[in-house]
């Protein structure tokens, strides 16, 4: 006989991890899968990225000019930002529609949209770390970045200009000011800019402590169990069809990340979302890194801190399910830390991993209720910000499968404005 929750979480990475806490937390009995065994494997999902909390970043990915850039891009394998050039319906379509996004006008209606979900997203993980952040290395002391080329920093301090408007607390730094900060800084800067508001933890440690979080409030979490398909069962309820055999709940989440269009297309709906894999690197942290993240504007490169190790990371590569792992993209990292922090790109290396981001043409997540199939609710399309965003997402999804009011304006993150 088929096992029965109220609510059945598909996906284990940080957004459903959120969502199986705050689902539970809210008296839920819910029941998390995850395809993986190991929560950390070298391919699942984004377990190893940057691990930045980045509420500055209300940019969306589709923003005017990003896509002639990363056209320019396209015949450097190297370069930050990758299309891998291939015949496939889904990425003209996504390109198509990402296009459509990348207008000034659409941006700048994207832009408070992602500045509210980031307010309300930090306020929850600081909650949340205010019992046990130091298990997932949390700090919320702020993040530079900081560019080499002038150009790119009046670009980015115009940037910064704009975020302000909406509430982002952006200074501008001088090289000195980034100097007192990251003593080890070899090389010469343009400047810099200081989000206070930011921050920065472990990603695989905050996704377990969820899940642990979640577990302690009753929820079951199982390892090692893929969704197959989802099936109506009996009194409006939903089956899904797993490797391990089937589970039977009142309401679905579907917080797959990149895998999530696979489910979805059985129910009918063409989510375009598309796999864009990204690169981390962890190398020894050496002694005078302080405990702020550095991201190289012009490198396209995140130096986040995490215990002993720092993280080395980012690069955009629209590439299908090739998970590849490029030499040359990892060895372009290594080579913007040598340059500009004088961390030997030869030096001891920990990791290297890959895995892929869930990227909406439009740079918003998708959060809502499946079309003609409400026992279902989608949690995925985060992009670059699964991590800083996970929180707020938990808490839309335990509302809306509780029937309640979500606390803010779901209208841009629904999955229909695709169709
Ligand atoms: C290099 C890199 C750096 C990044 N840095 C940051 C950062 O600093 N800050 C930030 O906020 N975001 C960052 N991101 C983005 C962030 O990692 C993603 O937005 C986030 O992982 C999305 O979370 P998710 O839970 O939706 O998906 P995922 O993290 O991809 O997790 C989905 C999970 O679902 C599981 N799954 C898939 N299919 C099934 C199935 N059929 N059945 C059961 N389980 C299944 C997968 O195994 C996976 O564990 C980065 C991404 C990359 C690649």
């Amino acid at each position: 006989m088929s096992q029965r929750c109220d609510v059945l979480v598909v996906g284990g990475g940080p957004v459903g991890a959120c969502a199986a806490q705050a689902l539970a937390a809210d008296g839920a009995s819910v029941t998390l899968i995850e395809k993986e065994a190991e929560v950390c494997p070298p391919v699942c999902g984004a377990h190893a990225n940057c691990g930045l909390l980045v509420p500055s970043d209300v940019t969306p990915l589709a923003a005017p000019g990003a896509l002639g850039q990363g056209l320019r891009w396209m015949l450097d394998s190297a370069s930050p930002f990758y299309i891998a050039p291939r015949p496939s319906g889904a990425l003209l379509r996504w390109l198509w529609m990402y296009r459509s996004a990348a207008t000034p006008a659409r941006a700048r209606a994207a832009a408070p949209v992602l500045h509210a979900l980031h307010a309300a997203s930090v306020a929850l993980h600081d909650a949340l770390a205010s019992d046990g952040g130091e298990r997932w290395l949390f700090h919320h002391d702020g993040l530079v970045q900081a560019y080499e080329a002038p150009a790119a920093m009046d670009q980015a301090a115009r940037g910064a200009e704009a975020a302000r408007e909406l509430g982002v607390r952006a200074d501008v730094l001088g090289p000195a000011d980034v100097r007192a900060r990251f003593p080890g800084l070899r090389g010469e800067l343009a400047g810099a800019l200081y989000f206070a508001d930011d921050g920065h933890m472990d990603p695989a440690l905050f996704t377990r402590a969820m899940a642990d979080k979640a577990m302690a409030a009753g929820a079951e979490v199982r390892r090692g169990t893929e969704a197959i398909a989802l099936e109506p069962a009996a009194a409006g309820a939903v089956t899904v069809v797993t490797t391990r055999g089937d589970l039977v709940a009142d309401q679905v989440v579907l917080a797959a990340g990149a895998w999530t269009p696979a489910l979805a297309k059985g129910l009918g709906l063409a989510l375009p979302v598309e796999p864009a894999k990204g690169y981390s690197v962890d190398v020894d942290r050496p002694a005078d890194f302080p405990d702020l993240p550095l991201y190289l504007g012009d490198a396209h490169c995140v130096l986040t801190p995490l215990g002993d190790a720092l993280r080395l990371g980012s690069t955009l590569e629209l590439s299908g399910w090739d998970m590849t792992i490029r030499r040359q993209r990892v060895a372009g990292l290594r080579r913007a830390a040598q340059r500009v922090m004088g961390i030997p790109d030869d030096g001891p290396l920990r990791q290297i991993w890959r895995g892929p981001r869930p990227l909406t043409p439009d740079g918003l997540p998708v959060v809502g209720r499946v079309p003609r199939r409400e026992r279902v609710i989608l949690a995925t399309g985060h992009c670059m910000l699964g991590l800083s965003l996970g929180p707020i997402t938990g808490k839309l999804v335990a509302e809306l499968a509780g029937g309640r009011a979500p606390s803010l304006d779901l209208a841009p993150l629904s999955p229909s404005r695709f169709a």
